[in-house]
């Protein structure tokens, strides 16, 4: 195990499909002042509307189904991203499927702390953790990214 320094300031994903895009922006709203001392990023849609509704400055990047789940998630395995807030729609399948299992796939590789509703999200962002620097814990990779390499010749 390792460990990445996650900041007091955080950098925030903001995610939710369609039919949860009122309810993130209603949550967003209720925790504006707490939102205002991060770093926010989103997909693009979400982004436009919390950035309407917020008048915070965010981060937009492409439309989930066109990429931005990718691109969130690509900035996950990068350690760019520190919490990931995802509502998303357990009631309709969505086009980009697979990419919504590849984000949450992703935060649990990277031990990312998760939000997919209300109540995890009030949980996280009142947390003592969200405004001071947190050791993030990463698994050692190292012998997953060996896996293939021959073991050392024996001298004899
Ligand atoms: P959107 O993407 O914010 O562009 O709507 C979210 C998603 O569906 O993953």
């Amino acid at each position: 195990m390792s460990n990445i320094e996650s900041p007091a300031r955080k950098s925030i994903a903001l995610v939710a499909h369609d039919n949860r895009k009122k309810n993130l922006q209603q949550w967003a709203s209720h925790n504006r002042d707490t939102l205002a001392r991060h770093a926010l990023h989103a997909t693009g849609t979400t982004g436009k509307l919390l950035q309407d509704s917020l008048g915070l400055p965010i981060t937009c990047l492409e439309s989930g189904p066109l990429g931005g789940d990718q691109q969130i998630g690509a900035r996950i395995a990068e350690g760019r991203i520190d919490c990931l807030i995802f509502f998303w729609d357990p009631l309709e399948a969505q086009p980009h499927d697979p990419d919504v299992r590849a984000l949450l796939r992703l935060a649990a590789v990277w031990n990312i702390p998760v939000a997919c509703n209300e109540a995890t999200a009030d949980f996280m962002v009142h947390s003592p953790l969200m405004n001071s620097a947190y050791p993030r814990a990463i698994p050692d990779f190292s012998s997953y990214r060996g896996r293939h390499e021959r073991p050392p010749e024996s001298g004899a």
